[in-house]
């Protein structure tokens, strides 16, 4: 294995900057850079000068010396603490290069981690998760998994199955007539209690998960003037879109990040949908639509005090009644197909984000459990559930135990990829393609 280095804080400047190097190499290499004849002490945190080829001083800083297998890697670890200004940095970075190291690939050194045994294919996932987590919820969700949670749920499973399986192998043994069929229907019976109802239990919980990490669109659509730009502002709790009583000054798509109940949401606020003949505010138009087709969920704004800006144009999910605070007359008056809010004092707003989680079917906080996030673990259950199925129904009087075993240790596999178990170089490539470098 040859030994790696990264700069493993973002780009751009920063109090501190991290340069990580982990192989066999690594204390010697973190050495030279020092200037340093003495071994590091492994878990001290030693204050020391970077030097450059030429021994002039390049930074000073921390370093932090890890020995294997007790670091992220489970190999030899250095991360030099130094200043976080990019230039300096890639100076370090290229004395580490030059004094043996290579430069590490994105997830490199988390790929390191799970071949050393230091975490599982699932934990290595979601450590990329806790770090694109777009909300404290979903970071949240990643960390559980990160803790080894959903791994767990997953070996106990495989635990269950390799049980189950042990008695179908022992049943090949004797002739057909020998083995009681009521053990068949017991074998079923557990199969489905103990493994295929918590992997359809997990299952159902995909969706969310999926919404959790991926998040939501939201299209603002309805007449110009009626108060988008004001509602996107008030929703997302910044002052983005341009504000203007002028018809038409939104006349791109502007969109903005806001979250609800813990749920990503990318607001797209769209030009004011009419009949234009300024050329860019007809593009602003068709891309108005475009948007509200492909959101997960589209909010129809209307103007109270404008009864013609009521008229539905689009079909919406969500109907909004906007400047309810102009309108003077009973609130009972308005349509009621419409949240009534005022993006101005930001009545109804509540309303509004409530109608929203429930649209988008958000679980209430505290209430998910442990969620199935991935795409591949999904197809992976599905896999183990449809060997499972498949050898049941195999299980019967004039049972073929042989295909049934065959099954049902396919299942086993299946749930194993998910951990990593197995033969999984082929999707080794496209997980930590995923990573940044550094991690
Ligand atoms: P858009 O063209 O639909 O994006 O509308 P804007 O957000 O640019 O708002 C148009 C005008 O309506 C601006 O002058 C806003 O200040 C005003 N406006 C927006 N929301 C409200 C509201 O809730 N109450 C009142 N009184 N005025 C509002």
């Amino acid at each position: 294995m040859t030994t790696i280095a990264a700069i493993a804080t973002p780009a751009g400047r920063g109090g501190l900057g991290v340069i990580r190097i982990s192989g066999s190499a690594a204390h010697s290499i973190s050495q030279r850079l020092c200037k340093r004849d003495q071994a590091w002490v492994a878990r001290h945190i030693h204050y020391s000068r970077f030097f450059d080829a030429d021994n002039t001083i390049l930074d000073e800083g921390l370093v932090l010396c890890f020995s294997k297998p007790c670091s992220y890697t489970g190999e030899d670890v250095v991360e030099l603490q130094a200043h976080g200004s990019p230039l300096l940095l890639h100076a370090l970075l290229q004395r580490t290069l030059v004094l043996g190291a290579k430069l590490a690939d994105p997830g490199e050194f988390t790929r390191r981690a799970v071949k050393n045994g230091k975490m599982n294919l699932e934990q290595a996932e979601a450590v990329a998760a806790c770090i694109d987590a777009a909300t404290l919820r979903a970071a949240r969700q990643a960390e559980r998994h990160l803790q080894g949670e959903f791994g767990q749920q997953v070996n106990f499973l495989m635990d269950k199955i390799t049980g189950l399986l042990a008695h179908v192998e022992a049943c090949l043994d004797f002739p057909e007539e020998e083995i009681p069929s009521l053990l068949f229907a017991q074998l079923r019976e557990q199969m489905t209690c103990e493994v295929l109802n918590p992997i359809q239990h997990s299952l159902a919980t995909a969706t969310f998960g999926e919404r959790l990490f991926q998040g939501a669109s939201a299209a603002i659509i309805g007449s110009p003037n009626v108060g988008k730009s004001s509602l996107l502002n008030r929703l997302s709790g910044h002052d983005r879109a341009i504000v203007s009583d002028v018809p038409g000054t939104t006349r791109d798509t502007l969109e903005v990040d806001f979250e609800v109940q813990g749920i990503p949401i990318r607001l797209v606020d769209t030009a004011g949908i009419r009949n234009s003949h300024d050329a860019i505010e007809k593009e602003g138009v068709r891309r108005a639509r475009d948007a509200a087709r492909q959101a997960d969920v589209s909010i129809f704004v209307a103007d109270a005090s404008r009864k013609q800006t009521w008229e539905m144009q689009t079909q919406a999910d969500i109907m909004v009644m906007n400047k309810c605070d102009l309108f003077t007359d009973d609130h009972d008056a308005l349509p009621k197909e419409f949240i009534a809010v005022s993006a101005h004092n930001g009545t109804g707003i509540d309303t509004l984000l409530d109608r929203l989680a429930q649209y988008l079917e958000v679980v209430p906080i505290g209430e998910e459990g442990l969620l199935v996030t991935r795409e591949r673990h999904q197809q992976l259950l599905i896999q183990a559930q449809t060997h499972i199925v498949q050898g049941g129904a195999l299980l019967n009087g004039e049972a073929q135990l042989d295909l049934v075993a065959l099954e049902w240790r396919q299942a086993w596999s299946a749930l194993g990829e998910i951990l990593g178990i197995g033969d999984i170089e082929h999707i080794l490539d496209r997980i930590f393609a995923e990573f940044c470098i550094g991690k």
